[in-house]
Formats: C-alpha cells, sequence, structure tokens
C-alpha cells in the first residue's frame, strides 16, 4: 500500500513494447511507470513487496495472457486490491463484459486516445488512493497513533495460518501499565491520555522489525505480535520494550511499585498447528502477565504455551 503522498506507480504490461512507449509517454510526467512484457513478469511485480497502484493490461499476449492475469490477482487477498484496466484492441461487448465479471475495473481501447486514456488512469488511481487512506485509518487508533484492537485480530490471524503452513513459531508480548487507575485519578484523563501516547510512542521505537506488530489492545494495555521468533529472543525484545517505558521517567507519585510510570509484561511463544487457535497463545501470553502483575509488577514473565 503505498503512501497518498508518494507518486502513483502504473504498472504497464503488453507483449508490444511499442505499446508500453506509447502509454508510459503519456503517464510518466504524473506516475511513476513500471513496464512488463509477459503475464509471467507483471504477476512477480504486482506480488512484489511494491505493487503498482493500478495496473494497464494487454489482453492477448502469448504465455499467460491478461485474462489469466487478472484471475490470478483477483485471487489473492492483497494484490486483488489493485485496480486492473484491460487495454484491448477488441471492441467486442462481450469481451467486454467478461473482463469486468473477472473485476477489472476499465477498459481503453487500442488505438489510444491519449485525453480518455489519462482521464481513466486518473480516476481510478485516485479512487485507490482515497480506499487505501481510509484503510489505513480505520486500522490506527486514533489516542496513540499505533495499530488499532482490529488491525492486530487480522495480523495474528494471517500470520497465524502463514506459521502454521510454514511450520513457524510465533511470539506474542502482553503489556499492561502498572497501576494506571491511580495514575488517571491522580493527574487527570488528559494526563493519562498523554501518558499512553508517550508510551506507545516509546513502544514503538523498539519494534524495528518489519513483520513485528505492535498495537494497542485496549484500555491501557498493548500488544505485539513477533512472527518466526522463539521464547529467549521474545523475551529479550520484551525486557526492552520494559525498560523503554521505565527509562521515559514519567512521574507517578501514587505508584507502589516506583516513583516513575512502569509496565507489567507478559511473552508466550507457540507453534501453531492446525488443530489450535490463536487465542490460546493469547490466554498464554496474558497468563504471564497476570504472573508479572502477581510477582510486583514492572517485570517480565514468559509462559510456555500448549501445543
Ligand atoms: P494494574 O497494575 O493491576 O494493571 O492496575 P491498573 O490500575 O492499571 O488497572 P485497572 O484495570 O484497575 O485500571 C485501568 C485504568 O486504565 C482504568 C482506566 O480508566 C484507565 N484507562 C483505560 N483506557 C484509558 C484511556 O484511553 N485513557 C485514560 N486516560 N485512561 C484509560
Ligand atoms: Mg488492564
Ligand atoms: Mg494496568
Amino acid at each position: 500500500m503505498n503512501s497518498i503522498f508518494e507518486q502513483p506507480t502504473i504498472l504497464i504490461v503488453d507483449d508490444a513494447k511499442e505499446n508500453i512507449s506509447i502509454l508510459a509517454e503519456l503517464l510518466r510526467t504524473e506516475y511513476k511507470i513500471r513496464a512488463a512484457i509477459s503475464g509471467e513478469k507483471a504477476l512477480e511485480i504486482a506480488f512484489s513487496e511494491n505493487p503498482p497502484d493500478l495496473i494497464l493490461l494487454d489482453v492477448i499476449m502469448p504465455g499467460i495472457d491478461g485474462y489469466e492475469v487478472c484471475r490470478r490477482l483477483k485471487a489473492d487477498p492483497l494484490a486483488k486490491r489493485i485496480p486492473i484496466i484491460f487495454v484491448t484492441g477488441k471492441v467486442n461487448e462481450e469481451e467486454e463484459i467478461f473482463g469486468f465479471n473477472m473485476g477489472a475495473v476499465d477498459y481503453i481501447k487500442k488505438p489510444f486516445n491519449s485525453v480518455i486514456v489519462k482521464a481513466r488512469v486518473s480516476m481510478h488511481v485516485e479512487l485507490k488512493q482515497y480506499r487505501d487512506y481510509l484503510e489505513n485509518m480505520s486500522y490506527i487508533d486514533g489516542l496513540t497513533g499505533i495499530p488499532n484492537r482490529r488491525r492486530f485480530d487480522e495480523y495474528l490471524e494471517s500470520t497465524w495460518n502463514l506459521a502454521v503452513r510454514a511450520s513457524m513459531s510465533i511470539s506474542l508480548i502482553m503489556m499492561d501499565i502498572d497501576l494506571f487507575k491511580q495514575y488517571n485519578d491522580n493527574y487527570g484523563h488528559q494526563g493519562g491520555d498523554t501518558c499512553l501516547a508517550q508510551i506507545a510512542h516509546a513502544l514503538s521505537k523498539v519494534i524495528v522489525r518489519k513483520t513485528d506488530l505492535l498495537a494497542r489492545y485496549g484500555g491501557e494495555e498493548f500488544v505485539c505480535v513477533l512472527p518466526n521468533t522463539d521464547l529467549d529472543s521474545a523475551f529479550i525484545i520484551a525486557e526492552k520494550l520494559r525498560l523503554a517505558v521505565e527509562s521515559l521517567n514519567i512521574p507517578h507519585a501514587r505508584s507502589s511499585v516506583g516513583e516513575f510510570v512502569t509496565i507489567s509484561v507478559g511473552v508466550a511463544t507457540m507453534f501453531p498447528g492446525k488443530n489450535l487457535h490463536n487465542t490460546e497463545l493469547i490466554s498464554a501470553a496474558d497468563r504471564a502477565l497476570f504472573i508479572s502483575k502477581k510477582s510486583g509488577r514492572n517485570m517480565t514473565s514468559s509462559c510456555v504455551a500448549d501445543g
């Protein structure tokens, strides 16, 4: 998903290089252009880490043709979000309907009319960016600016499924601010809100790996998903998170733990299996967090998860 502030990328797919040149020439001032001269190459680019914002797709190509490229992209939960415009010499209405039924958003007919091409591309890119923006917003917690519970639920679910297929472990870190009720009582709810945002910021600086996800789990609780991470490595990160909060030195006059705001942390690791559910990992991390709370707070505990 590209940021709304970046120049959008258009992937032009055509087995005739001259067609790519004409379209690229038309669009290059407003968009980043990528090109593919086969369906195979188009799929490779669309499934890469930097997918395009729109695909202009020739229908007839040797090897994997445009319809097949479209079918494969629409079958993928992420790639299906990329709008596809078919570029075709065919003017047959049935073919056009076939393309729309496959999930294309529009048709551009050869020979190209530059005004029409530009207008259609611009409209679909704008729609795509607006959709991306709304989706990004719906995943962000308003107070702290980090991913929200919804994002966490979806991320854990998809990571879990991936881990089942790849036989890899997942670790989960649960964090809860110590005696936060007293903090609110003493510094007011707004003071509490500021503290939450400061803590989220400090935690997010610890989480650097692209595949790790930090989220606000709810209230004064945070959670971190660490795919492909064993318990020892997760414990080290959990301790870094705990220390990052402690070293903010946010005064907490009513805390029985110490002078400053602290968090308690629980860590659990599991090898997801077909008959297991990710709620078992959450429960295990919760149990570990409970141990930290019972043992005096401002500490990290781990729990061996079943399975
Ligand atoms: P413990 O150390 O056992 O976790 O004690 P605690 O006081 O942190 O736990 P408790 O669950 O009793 O209280 C949580 C507090 O967190 C109460 C609630 O008002 C506060 N809280 C939850 N969400 C927010 C929020 O968005 N803003 C503010 N300011 N406070 C919040
Ligand atoms: Mg709590
Ligand atoms: Mg708490």
